[in-house]
Formats: C-alpha cells, sequence, structure tokens
C-alpha cells in the first residue's frame, strides 16, 4: 500500500472543504489552519485553530506533503516562513503577494500584455482629482488589499464622492479603475501541474449583484473559439510568469468580444464550483492532481449547466432535489446576510431545459435567501 499523503490548507472555509470532499476518495488526508471556530472544513479535515502564522499553524503544516491556500487574504509571509522549512507550497507564495494587492496585481497584467481598464494608483486623497481627470466619471474607487465580494469599493461620479468614499474606506492606500460597461463577466479557470501539464475549463459566465457572485452558467453562452483563445492566452501568460502550480481563476469583463482582466484568485473559485458535476474533473480535484503533480483530469463539460450561489441561508433540500438533475451543496455555515453559506448545481441536456429548471430553482433560492 502507499503511503497516505497529507494536504495542509491555509484557511478551512467552503473551498477547504470541497478540496478536502475531492481528495478523501484518492487517499489524502487534510490538515486545515484557521483562526476560526467550527469552519466548513472540519467535517472533513484536521482543524487546527490558530492564527495562520502562528508557531501552533507552522508546526501543523510541517506535516504536510503539500501546503495550498483556499482564501488568498493568508499572510503571505506564513507561506513564506513554511518553504523556508523545506516544506512543498502550491501555488508559489508570489502568486499570493501579487493577488493580494490590487496594484501588483494590475501591473503584473500590464507587464505581460494582458488587457485591464485603465488604473491609477491612489496614495492620498490628493491623487482622486487626477484619477478623475485621467479616467473620467465614473470610476471605482477599490482598496488595493483585502477587498473581496464587492467589499472595499465604490464607484464614485464626482471629486466630492470620491473623497467620501475614499474617507469611509479607511484612507488606505487604493487604486481608481475606468468604470468599464460590459457586455458581460466571464471567468476562466485554468490549472498548471507540478510536471508543467496545462489544461482549461470553457469560459463561464458570471452575474454578480452587489459586488457578489449570484449564478454561472457553464459553458458560457455563444462564446468563440477566439475568445476562449484570447482567455487561455492570459491564463497561460499568468500560469508560466507565476511557475504556478494548481487551479488559477481568471476573473474577465467581454466588451463586445474583447476581454478585459479584472482580477485572478490563486486557488479554486466560486465560478468553477459547477464543475462538481458539470464537469469529467472537478476543479477541487484538478487542484490536487495539479499540486501533487499527477495527471490533469478532463476539464471537458458533461452538459450544460448551472451554479446558483446560496446567499444568506441555505434553501429545503426537498425543494432542490425535485428539480431534475439539481445538487444542493451546504457549507455548515449559519445564516448571515450576504454570507455564501452554499450553491446549488443544476445540469440539463440543453440550454432550453437548463434555463426552464433555473427558473424553478430560482424560486426556492429567492425564496430563502436574501436574492
Ligand atoms: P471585484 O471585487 O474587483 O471582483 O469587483 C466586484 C464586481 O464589481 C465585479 O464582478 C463587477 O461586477 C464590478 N466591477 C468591478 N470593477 C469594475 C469596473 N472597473 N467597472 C465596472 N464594474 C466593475
Amino acid at each position: 500500500m502507499s503511503q497516505q499523503l497529507t494536504i495542509g490548507i491555509l484557511g478551512g472555509g467552503q473551498l477547504g472543504r470541497m478540496l478536502a470532499l475531492a481528495g478523501v476518495p484518492l487517499g489524502l488526508r487534510f490538515i486545515c489552519v484557521d483562526p476560526a471556530s467550527n469552519v466548513p472544513a472540519a467535517m472533513a479535515a484536521h482543524h487546527v485553530q490558530a492564527e495562520y502564522d502562528s508557531v501552533e499553524s507552522m508546526e501543523a503544516l510541517s506535516q504536510a506533503d503539500v501546503v495550498t491556500y483556499e482564501f488568498e487574504n493568508v499572510p503571505a509571509h506564513a507561506a513564506a516562513e513554511l518553504l523556508r522549512r523545506n516544506v512543498a507550497v502550491a501555488p508559489d507564495p508570489q502568486a499570493l503577494v501579487v493577488a493580494q494587492d490590487r496594484w501588483l496585481e494590475k501591473q503584473c497584467f500590464q507587464q505581460l500584455g494582458i488587457r485591464t481598464v485603465g488604473y491609477v494608483r491612489i496614495d492620498s486623497a490628493t491623487d482622486l482629482a487626477s484619477a478623475l481627470a485621467e479616467l473620467g466619471a465614473p470610476y471605482v474607487l477599490k482598496t488595493r488589499r483585502s477587498g473581496y465580494d464587492g467589499k472595499g469599493q465604490r464607484v464614485v461620479s464626482s471629486l466630492a464622492e470620491a473623497e467620501l468614499a475614499y474617507a469611509e474606506l479607511g484612507g488606505v492606500p487604493m487604486i481608481a479603475e475606468e468604470f468599464i460597461r460590459f457586455s458581460r463577466e466571464l471567468s476562466i479557470l485554468a490549472v498548471q501541474g507540478r510536471n508543467g501539464q496545462r489544461a482549461f475549463y470553457p469560459l463561464v459566465q458570471n452575474e454578480h449583484r452587489h459586488g457578489i457572485l449570484r449564478t454561472t452558467l457553464s459553458p458560457a453562452p455563444n462564446c468563440s473559439a477566439s475568445l476562449q483563445s484570447q482567455a487561455e492566452g492570459y491564463a497561460t501568460s499568468l500560469l508560466s510568469h507565476l511557475k504556478y502550480s494548481g487551479v488559477l481563476a481568471l476573473e474577465l469583463f467581454d466588451k463586445d468580444g474583447t476581454l478585459y482582466a479584472n482580477e485572478f484568485a490563486p486557488r479554486v473559485h466560486n465560478s468553477g464550483h459547477f464543475s462538481i458535476e458539470g464537469s469529467v474533473t472537478s476543479q477541487f480535484e484538478n487542484h490536487l492532481r495539479a499540486i501533487l503533480g499527477l495527471p490533469l483530469g478532463d476539464t471537458a463539460p458533461r452538459s450544460v449547466s448551472a451554479m446558483l450561489n446560496l446567499i444568506g441561508d441555505v434553501c429545503k433540500a426537498s425543494d432542490v432535489l425535485g428539480v431534475p438533475d439539481a445538487h444542493l451543496h451546504t457549507y455548515g455555515k449559519s445564516a448571515r446576510k450576504a454570507r455564501k453559506v452554499g450553491h446549488i448545481t443544476v445540469l440539463a441536456p440543453d440550454p432550453a431545459s437548463l434555463s426552464t429548471r433555473v427558473v424553478a430553482l430560482q424560486r426556492w433560492v429567492d425564496l430563502a435567501t436574501d436574492g
């Protein structure tokens, strides 16, 4: 019998839980570190409740064969310390450093020739007026660090609004971005193995409300081969520049067939949850295969599918499971406004029956959640 490998995860949220659920059948063991109690991953992973960079965390994760992240705002120095202790860490901590800072991220896109909207660095309130002159109105103010799910950002239309938003966001370092009137939002999940093997999932289409992902359609409707290859080209540049292993998600704005990179996540991603049932190999399994240097799995869709996030509260299982080929995933989190507490994936043989099933599910989602 081969030796049982242990995967360490920085973070114990639902992404960690789904990674562990994908890895247990492969014979993997999981340790997650998260300072919170009762974390979603704890049902499938040994949970060490400690600060990410604490002595307990470093000691626990040093036992792992490879350490990964399920949350990009973990301190990059904790990942770097593990590397210093000769623990394998994947993706490379440099991917965390770049993804944690919107300025570095935009600079990285620019350096790699990846198209983005116009942007300006905001180091103090005095930069707000020149941003308005350069980007026009409205523009989007975003904190450089710690923003997620629409937090830490505001759309502003005048200097007075910008000054107010800057103060309300804490006067921390920010960037200002041109406001893009996109046709739609897309994302691509890319995966690179330790052995250099690469694979891409077909582009998916995402709908956000109040900055939070609500639904994903897989594959994105009406995607030409050239749009897919534009997205794969951007993702390939990132994977190779960051000497990456694992799944990387790149969020994109599609404006009339031209793709603008918004941000990337150095981890499995909410817009890839459909892949558990909707793809031959899920993003979670492929992430594990990649960081362990195993052959990557097929990324082809099994059929058209949709993912609906459950925000605030979960639906009744008996309602969801009454819809054909619908699958309910709950994360074991208590109900709270604007909190991602679960998701539903639904598959269908064709786009028309998918949309009928989504309409049926949306009714339950709207009744149970905060929409
Ligand atoms: P982010 O946290 O950067 O992913 O932004 C959350 C959501 O806000 C995105 O998914 C878009 O719907 C919207 N958004 C972000 N940046 C822009 C922008 N520059 N122009 C228009 N909408 C944006």
